[in-house]
């Protein structure tokens, strides 16, 4: 995890690893702060070059995004992810998957029939798949993005809002868009409990959200003392090193 590459790596070497099928997907519990239940999993993508370091999905993420990759990263993320909640949900049959989806992604006024075709062919309901869309980036065509959004929430899907504080949404974008759950970013969530500031915004955060209706979602846990505070304020679920790592689907 999150060890910095020798190398920046090319564009084309991203494209050869997509069609070589080399990125992977490790998965991270959502869990209920209260019951300890297993909520769900994120799909979080791994990308490993043979003989070279990991590369972050923070630098190759984006550099799909620059190079017109970012569609077929996503549809591979999602058939993976897919095909692992169907296994999960044999033994689990609440348990969802959280699938990132680039902002870009949202451009593609395709975008929902593609993810009903990939829920039919895994045979997975579309209540089962949460799709995170990050606040941290700016939305170019935020008409269509609200478009796109709201056909895949009609269709069943629901939809999360990542790393919340970071971003550009206007309250007024929360109240329109069809959001059903709010992910607290991790840089407000790993101080709330020494930062006096951080831990005011955390709770008028969850008191927001709840207002709004939507769940929430706290990213970042590491400590006992941390998840102690988010329960103590209400918070729904909670994501991090606490409750665990990313690791494979199995
Ligand atoms: P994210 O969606 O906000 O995912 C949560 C990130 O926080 C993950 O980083 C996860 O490993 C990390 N994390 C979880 N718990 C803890 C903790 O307790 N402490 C710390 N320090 N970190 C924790 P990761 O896997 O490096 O991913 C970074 C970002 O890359 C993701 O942030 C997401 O925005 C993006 N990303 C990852 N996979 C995909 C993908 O398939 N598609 C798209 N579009 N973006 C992706
Ligand atoms: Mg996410
Ligand atoms: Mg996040």
């Amino acid at each position: 995890e999150d060890v910095a590459p020798a190398v920046m790596p090319s564009a084309t070497e991203l494209a050869d690893a997509l069609d070589r099928d080399e990125i992977m997907v490790a998965f991270q519990p959502k869990v209920a702060l209260v019951s300890r239940g297993v909520a769900g999993m994120e799909a979080l993508a791994r990308w490993h070059p043979a003989g070279a370091e990991p590369v972050p999905p923070d630098l190759f993420v984006p550099l799909a995004e620059r190079h017109g990759l970012i569609a077929k990263l996503t549809r591979n993320v999602l058939r993976d992810s897919l095909a692992a909640c169907r296994r999960w949900r044999d033994r689990h049959p609440d348990c969802s998957v959280a699938v990132n989806i680039s902002p870009l992604a949202l451009a593609n006024p395709e975008l929902p029939e593609e993810i009903e075709a990939a829920l039919a062919e895994a045979g997975v309901a579309p209540g089962a798949l949460i799709a995170e869309v990050t606040e941290g980036v700016v939305i170019a065509d935020p008409v269509l993005a609200s478009e796109v959004l709201t056909r895949l929430r009609i269709k069943g899907v629901r939809v999360s809002i990542d790393d919340f504080g970071t971003g550009h949404s206007s309250l007024l974008s929360l109240m329109r868009l069809p959001f059903t759950e709010l992910k607290i970013d991790r840089s407000f969530v790993a101080c709330c409990d020494t930062d006096r500031e951080a831990w005011k915004i955390i709770r008028a955060t969850i008191s927001l959200a709840h207002e709004l209706g939507l769940d929430v979602v706290a990213e970042g846990v590491e400590t006992a003392a941390v998840e102690a505070r988010l329960i103590g304020a209400g918070c729904d679920i909670g994501q991090g090193w606490r409750f665990g790592r990313p690791m494979p689907a199995a």
